[in-house]
């Protein structure tokens, strides 16, 4: 069985913190090997980590979400300091998001541009959240030279011009179950046309569970029907695109460490 990486999961939240044991046994069930547990505030980051301490398969990332408010806004030295730990794999997620934020938001601005200094510190990639804001998000990542860093677009919801432009900056585009969606045309394409060593998947979970389980509870399991939709669109052999987004991820997100054969 070939082993998936769930590239971004919040497998922290409440709803699936809940029923972990039985969320970790689905997911080796369904040949995810291994899972990144994405950060979204400062204040649960201390129980990612701790996760990620307990499970050698499960790797964190340390920021704050550019929709989070009211919590800690953390600096790049503060970032910097919490990705020392050597399970902490990335920084993130971070961008803009104008669809879910209204007035003026020259603070998430600031919020994405202290993330970006960090990665850029720390060496550790930058997960990209973008939504409504995809021209902002490329000018910020250009202009703060975050290829230096590099990083993922998480959840890939933008068409094939935005694709390319993140594909130049050296970034990786990671496909979640929006793809399966059967009015996802637009990604559907970046997902066919995007090489080979640049893809990644993930769930989101518990968010958008891919085609046949949408509107369910997502988890790391289901991150399988989302690489079997985009190697079906690539025309290649499941098997093959499951080898082919391990090793990009482990390519990466170099800090994360793969464990040895059978352990
Ligand atoms: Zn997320």
């Amino acid at each position: 069985m070939p082993n998936l990486v769930d590239s971004h999961c919040h497998i922290n939240f409440q709803d699936l913190a809940s029923q972990l044991p039985d969320i970790l046994t689905n997911a080796a069930n369904a040949g995810v090997g291994y899972m990144l547990c994405v950060a979204v505030n400062i204040e649960d980051f201390p129980e990612i980590a701790s996760l990620a301490e307990e499970h050698p398969h499960i790797f964190a990332s340390v920021g704050v979400h550019p929709n989070a408010q009211n919590g800690e806004d953390p600096g790049a030295e503060r970032l910097a300091e919490l990705a020392l730990k050597h399970n902490v794999v990335a920084i993130g997620e971070t961008g803009l998001d104008y669809f879910r934020s209204e007035g003026n938001l020259d603070w998430q601005k600031k919020r994405f541009s202290e993330h970006i200094e960090a990665a850029k510190q720390t060496g550790c990639p930058l997960i990209i959240h973008t939504r409504s804001a995809a021209d902002d998000t490329m000018d910020m990542l250009r202009a703060e030279n975050a290829e230096k860093a590099g990083g993922v677009m998480h959840c890939f919801a933008e068409d094939w011009d935005i694709a390319r432009q993140a594909l130049d900056l050296g970034f990786y585009i990671s496909f979640s179950g929006i793809v399966t969606f059967k009015n996802a045309e637009a990604i559907k394409e970046v997902a066919r046309k995007a090489p080979p060593d640049r893809i990644l998947v993930e769930t989101d979970a518990p968010y958008l569970a891919p085609v046949p389980l949408r509107g369910k509870l997502n988890q790391p399991a289901y991150v399988q029907h989302t690489a079997r939709h985009v190697a079906e669109l690539r025309g290649v052999p499941y098997e093959q695109f499951a080898q082919e987004t391990t090793d990009n991820f482990f390519r990466l997100f170099s800090k994360a460490e793969r464990l040895s054969e059978g352990s």
